[in-house]
């Protein structure tokens, strides 16, 4: 692969992780963030649930995250279910406890797969509007989501780059993509964002293949399309975790390089909480630790 000729060109990573749940959840996930936090990431970012615990589990990992570390984080924010009141105060929340950078999203309905999204009663109406919404609390950085395949509800790519469009056109500065597994369908996406005259950078978001069956469950909400190859690659492994985590490194591997080659140097990443196999990628990219990156206590 070329994509060791990059790795004295600065590659910027950033991490997703979720908020736990429980205390051993919350202990894996902080074992993953010491880990990743040598690598120096662009930001990290912390995804948002419907519901009141799951919104406070956030602002919890984010505050912690600020006075614990030196990371910069983006707190992911939706607009279903919930009134503009009570979006502005998770936001002004998120604005006093120091967080600069909003990951603004529509959000899928609580009510669940296929039921189709209504704009709450008083809520936001859309992205781009909460996104103004959010301009008025404080100056946030925003990013935004953007889907090579389509929104499972769009109905075809141009709708949903329009919709990117006017994201832009409120404050979004990034977009990151839905996972996917075709850099030739990333490609062409990019080259129609482009066309269409968003000049924002277009960050490709990889998952690491940790669990195929979940990953194609996943997939298949989402609107991504898992190919035939990617199935036969973990066709045999469904007992053999050692081999499953060899392979997933391997296929992660070739995607970024490839991107790569093709001339991306963000990346995101889907962690699910787990550090090794993107550490792994990270390395295999030329992303070394920071010497001085500090990840102890502040305290
Ligand atoms: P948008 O891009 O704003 O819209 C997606 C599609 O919805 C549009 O193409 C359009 O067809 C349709 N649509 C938009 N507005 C309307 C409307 N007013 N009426 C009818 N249809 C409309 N989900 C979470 O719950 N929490 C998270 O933290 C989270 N993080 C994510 C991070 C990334 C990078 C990505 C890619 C997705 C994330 N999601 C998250 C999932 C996301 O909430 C769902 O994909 C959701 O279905 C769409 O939200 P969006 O902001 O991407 O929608």
């Amino acid at each position: 692969a070329k994509a060791a000729d990059f790795s004295s060109s600065r590659l910027g990573v950033s991490f997703e992780f979720f908020p736990p749940k429980t205390e051993k959840m919350e202990e894996t996930l902080w074992a993953c963030i010491e880990r990743l936090a040598p690598l120096d990431p662009t930001f990290v970012s912390v995804t948002y649930g419907a519901g009141g615990s799951t919104r406070e589990r956030t602002h919890t990992t984010v505050a912690r995250l600020i006075g614990e570390t030196n990371l910069k984080p983006a707190a992911h924010l939706t607009c279903v279910d919930a009134t503009r009141e009570q979006v502005d105060e998770v936001a002004r929340g998120y604005w006093d406890v120091g967080v600069r950078h909003v990951v603004a999203l529509r959000g899928d309905p609580a009510a669940g797969v296929g039921v189709r999204y209504q704009p709450s009663e008083g809520g936001y109406a859309s992205t781009p509007d909460l996104i103004r919404g959010l301009k008025e609390i404080g100056d946030f950085e925003i990013t935004v989501s953007a889907y090579p395949e389509k929104h499972p509800e769009s109905p075809d790519i141009a709708a949903d780059i329009q919709l990117l469009k006017r994201k832009v056109e409120a404050g979004a500065t990034r977009a990151i993509t839905q996972f996917f597994f075709d850099n030739d369908g990333f490609d062409r996406y990019v080259d129609r964002v482009r066309a269409a005259g968003i000049e924002i950078p277009i960050v490709p978001g990889l998952v690491p293949v940790l669990n195929f069956e979940q990953t194609a469950r996943f997939a298949a909400k989402t609107g991504a399309t898992v190919p035939r190859w990617l199935a036969d690659r973990f066709a045999g492994l469904e007992d053999d975790p050692q081999t499953r985590q060899l392979v997933a490194a391997a296929i992660a591997a070739e995607q970024a390089f490839d991107l790569l080659d093709r001339g991306y140097r963000d990346f995101h990443f889907y962690t699910m909480n787990r550090a090794d196999l993107v550490y792994a990628i990270c390395h295999l990219m030329g992303v070394r630790p920071r010497k001085d990156a500090v990840v102890e206590a502040a305290a």
